[in-house]
């Protein structure tokens, strides 16, 4: 991994970013560096905006933090997989767990998918892309992750790409290694992993499920995990063999 700065603060701006460039801090992010982190003009900082890669800036204002004067990149833009992460939503706290987990494995599109036994059938998206950023921010992660409005699973199916690979975590899989059951899938352009709501996909779902071309049913072992668990081993599974874990450039 390229060598990061993990000490300095990492600020998302929604703000084109160059050398000799000064961004305007709004209200939020004045206190935020001012009050929360206590720094105030003339200390350094990283930006970052999800286009331009990561930059030095210095913070610069007479009584708080104003603005932002950009001198340096630090580390250029990067990209992520083509990655889905598509899931029923999960009641607040877990949601927000399960968002930000799933930033830090490297999913570069987040979305959520409306099942029969979904629980939380209301979704707040704007909460969902404030989690992204703050996990892009903690752990240095370039690209924001894109957020879908949640989708009736038949509606989702029918508008994906079908040359995708839809991985569909079912615990009523055969267990069988899930290493290999991935390396059997030939560098897919593009993956969709699915993770079903607390209560299950109900049969005719699944019967849905396994009618889509080019689907994998992965089993995640003989135990039945959370959905919040489930992202997690699912994308550490999938990034590992087929993803930006391999060290195979270009998928
Ligand atoms: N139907 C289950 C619970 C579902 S767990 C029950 O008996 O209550 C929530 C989701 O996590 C599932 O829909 C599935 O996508 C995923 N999951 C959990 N355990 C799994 C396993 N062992 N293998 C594959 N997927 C699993």
């Amino acid at each position: 991994m390229p060598l990061a700065d993990f000490r300095s603060p990492r600020l998302f701006v929604d703000a084109a970013l160059a050398a000799g460039g000064r961004v305007a801090l709004d209200r939020n992010r004045s206190n935020y560096l001012g009050n929360v982190l206590r720094l105030s003009a003339g200390e350094t900082i990283l930006v970052f905006n999800g286009r331009d890669g990561e930059w030095q800036a210095t913070i610069a204002g007479r009584k708080r933090p104003e603005h932002l004067e950009i001198s340096a990149q630090s580390r250029p833009q990067d990209r992520l997989p083509d990655l889905t992460y598509a899931f029923a939503p999960l009641k607040h706290a877990r949601l927000d767990y399960m968002v930000q987990k799933a930033v830090e494995m490297g999913a570069s599109a987040l979305q959520p998918v409306l099942t029969r036994f979904t629980q939380a059938t209301r979704v707040n998206s704007g909460r969902m892309r404030a989690n992204v950023i703050e996990a892009a921010e903690q752990c240095g992660i370039l690209s924001i992750a894109t957020v879908g409005e949640p989708a009736p699973l038949d509606r989702w199916l029918a508008g994906r790409d079908p040359g995708r690979l839809l991985v569909f975590c079912d615990e009523g899989a055969e267990l069988a290694n899930p290493v290999a059951a991935l390396q059997a899938e030939a560098a897919p352009h593009g993956i969709d992993v699915l993770v079903g709501p607390e209560g299950g996909f109900a049969g005719e779902e699944r019967a849905l499920l396994l009618r889509q071309p080019r689907t994998l049913r992965l089993s995640l072992g003989p135990r039945i995990l959370r959905a919040d668990t489930a992202a997690v081993t699912a994308l550490a599974l999938i990034q590992a063999v087929l993803g930006d874990w391999s060290g195979a450039k270009g998928r």
